[in-house]
């Protein structure tokens, strides 16, 4: 292959990954990066963490410089050098250099588009007001440091409850900020199932950040007291020094819709599994794409850094004519929250109902378990909680849902590996883990779930959901041991312990449907193996009083 000539829009994760493959992949191609900021191949991922004084210098925020560029890799990176056109048909970009506002024109054999996905910030009275911020780079967080030393601020508001509110939340805390979160919908960490959210709400409110939820903010005025009223739709008004706005990002597309390429319906630039545009000399990655979800077929934005990072190393190796081709994503996903951990991979619940492939078919199943991150006989262990979603006609594991302490975010992976190679729950179960006490369980809680799983399928366990429950029709028999019955039980239940079950079984009905529970699903599994050959009509409740706690926001 002939000198080629690649230009790339972008310097930061997808753009960055794709120059650096490029130049692994041929010696004598020409590749100049182009980045409007001050940076090139920075991480935004840490930027919460150098806001809240973990990651203490900002020099360790950047990965590469320009020069490390230069000397390593014989690539040209050129900041503060804004991409304003492309065209097409001449086959070359404009470019504005913003330090001496002069433009210019670079041809190209292949443009790798990776611009990025913006914050959004709400057109609303006041949004423009000082101390109103969005986090996306250095610059934005340099500002939001200087802003809380300048003014001592005491009180900040996270509009938006995703992963980067949660992160600033915790960062806030951490300096000494009383924090409020503002969010629109009833739970915070919205792509996760509202019982799976419920224990992260928990140690907010345990730590005393303010949650509103189902509420949005309307506006913003100069404050009284402090710098800032944040108005809500409720009526209700919060006093602040400070305003993060983290309700989501949207896709830099302004070029690639200006050239006249294909978008797609969620608003990412639509590309192929080569990362072709529809320009096939135009190539486009990260947060600025349209991806497939692998289970759902669903394509949509999903910005996060692993993609965009595979995205580029693909785009490189095909502009070098190697086949590669994306997957697609899961989402896969882990966020720290003070002493929590979530993580997850693949569409939760709600998002399979509300695309409506979580129907009456019952095609999907879910098991809910909270095993130790380790073995219980080892000091320190601390519960997982895991949610599983299933296909129950094959195993075929859809996604998975965890938090907890510790060593959630190793189960998640391993999961998210598993539907990466469409394994099934058959496979969790066989699967072969490293262990030793402090680390883990001989039945890790991966193999756990597939053996919960696997029996719901094999029929060896039937099982119930706390959503499903009527308690007019049902008898609810809570095997538990007394002093945790009375700690707090499902009203009306029976309380038979496990250990006395045999003996009092002509206590529950026969001819009524049974549901036992416990605290987390193992003593009623054990309760319903025993019972149903007896003849009894009965169902285990998955995750037990544990669920039931989280569903109902019980702490
Ligand atoms: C605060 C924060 C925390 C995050 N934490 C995580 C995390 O923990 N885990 C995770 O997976 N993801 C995280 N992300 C998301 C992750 O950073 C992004 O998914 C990833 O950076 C996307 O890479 P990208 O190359 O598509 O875009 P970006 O990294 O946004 O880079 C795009 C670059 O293109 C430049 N640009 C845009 N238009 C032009 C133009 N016309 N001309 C020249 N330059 C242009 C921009 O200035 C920018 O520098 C976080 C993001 C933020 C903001």
């Amino acid at each position: 292959m002939g000198k080629r000539r690649i230009l790339i829009v972008g310097g930061v994760a997808g753009g960055a990954s794709c120059a650096a493959r490029a130049r692994r992949l041929s010696e004598s191609a020409d590749i100049v990066i182009f980045d409007r900021g001050d940076y090139v191949s920075f991480a935004n991922c840490g930027l919460p963490y150098f806001i809240g004084n973990i990651i203490k210098k900002e020099k360790n925020l950047l990965m590469a410089t320009p020069e490390l560029f230069r000397d390593r890799f014989e690539i040209d990176v050129r900041l503060q050098s804004e991409v304003t056109a492309i065209d097409r048909a001449g086959s070359r970009i404009a470019v504005k250099d913003l330090r001496s506002g002069k433009s210019y024109y670079e041809s190209y054999d292949a443009l790798v588009l990776s611009p990025g996905a913006a914050p959004i910030r709400p057109q609303m009275p006041g949004s423009d007001l000082p101390g109103i911020f969005s986090l996306r780079t250095i610059p934005d967080s340099r500002q939001i440091k200087g802003w809380i030393s300048r003014h001592n601020a005491g009180r900040a508001v996270i509009v938006g409850g995703g992963y980067i509110g949660m992160e600033m939340t915790e960062n806030l805390l951490k300096l000494g900020l009383s924090v409020t979160v503002v969010e629109m919908q009833s739970q915070i960490m919205p792509l996760m199932d509202p019982e799976m959210a419920r224990p992260i709400q928990a140690e907010l409110v345990k730590n005393k950040v303010e949650l509103c939820l189902n509420e949005t903010v309307v506006g913003f005025e100069k404050g009284s007291d402090n710098l800032l009223s944040v108005k809500l739709k409720s009526g209700a008004v919060r006093e602040t020094d400070l305003v993060i706005l983290s309700i989501g990002v949207k896709p830099e597309t302004k070029l690639a819709r200006d050239a006249g390429l294909d978008i797609g319906q969620s608003g990412g630039i639509r590309v192929n599994k080569r990362m072709q545009t529809s320009d096939n000399k135009i190539w486009a990655v990260g947060d600025a794409v349209e991806v497939e979800d692998v289970i759902t077929g669903h394509r949509g934005v999903v910005p996060l850094a692993g993609p965009a990072n595979r995205q580029g190393r693909i785009a490189a190796d095909v502009i070098m004519g190697r086949d590669a081709g994306f997957r697609g994503v899961q989402g896969t996903s882990v966020v720290g929250i003070i002493k929590l951990v979530a993580a997850f991979t693949g569409p939760s619940e709600k998002t399979l109902r509300n695309l409506g492939l979580w129907d009456e078919t019952g095609r999907y199943e879910k098991v809910y378990l909270h095993p130790g991150d380790h073995a219980g006989y080892y000091p320190g262990s601390s519960p997982i909680s895991l949610k599983l979603i299933f296909d129950r006609t094959d195993g075929r594991i859809i996604s998975a849902q965890a938090v907890g302490k510790k060593g959630v975010e190793k189960r998640i992976d391993v999961i998210s590996m598993a539907i990466q190679q469409k394994a099934t729950v058959f496979d969790l179960e066989e699967a072969e883990l490293c262990y030793a006490p402090q680390f883990g369980s001989a039945k890790d809680p991966i193999n756990l779930a597939g053996m919960i799983a696997a029996n719901v399928i094999r029929g060896d366990a039937s099982m119930a959901h706390w959503e499903q429950l009527d308690p007019e029709q049902i008898f609810m028999l809570d095997v538990r041991d007394p002093s945790e019955f009375k700690k707090g039980a499902v009203n009306g239940a029976v309380n038979i312990p496990l250990n006395d079950l045999r003996r009092r079984r002509t206590e529950v009905p026969l001819d009524q449907e049974v549901w036992s529970y416990c605290f987390v699903g193992q003593r009623s599994y054990y309760a319903a193996r025993a019972l149903s050959q007896y003849g009894y009509h009965i169902k285990s409740v998955g995750g037990g009083y544990k669920t039931y706690m989280d569903r109902k926001g019980i702490s």
